[in-house]
Formats: C-alpha cells, sequence, structure tokens
C-alpha cells in the first residue's frame, strides 16, 4: 500500500510504502523538516 503522507508542520508530501494496512500507532519522520507524525492522522491520498 502506498500513501501519500501530508507533513502537518511543513505541509510538504511525501510517499509512504507501508507492508500493512495497520498504521495506529506507527509514526513517520518528515524527509524535509524532520518533524515526526502520526502516519494515521495525516494521510493526503491513498495510491494504488
Ligand atoms: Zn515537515
Amino acid at each position: 500500500m502506498m500513501l501519500l503522507l501530508l507533513c502537518p508542520k511543513c505541509k510538504n508530501k511525501m510517499k509512504y510504502q507501508s507492508k500493512t494496512i495497520i498504521l495506529t500507532g506507527k509514526r513517520k519522520i518528515c524527509v524535509y523538516c524532520g518533524f515526526s507524525y502520526k502516519i494515521k492522522d495525516n494521510i493526503a491520498e491513498r495510491l494504488k
């Protein structure tokens, strides 16, 4: 599953490849500003 995530801090979008559909408690470190955010709450788009 490929997701497009939106950083809540700098608003940049980035792709995220997930092996599982369960995203509870998973975090991503923004590649642009280094901010760590919850994946589940910041999904901009689900890619196929
Ligand atoms: Zn950011």
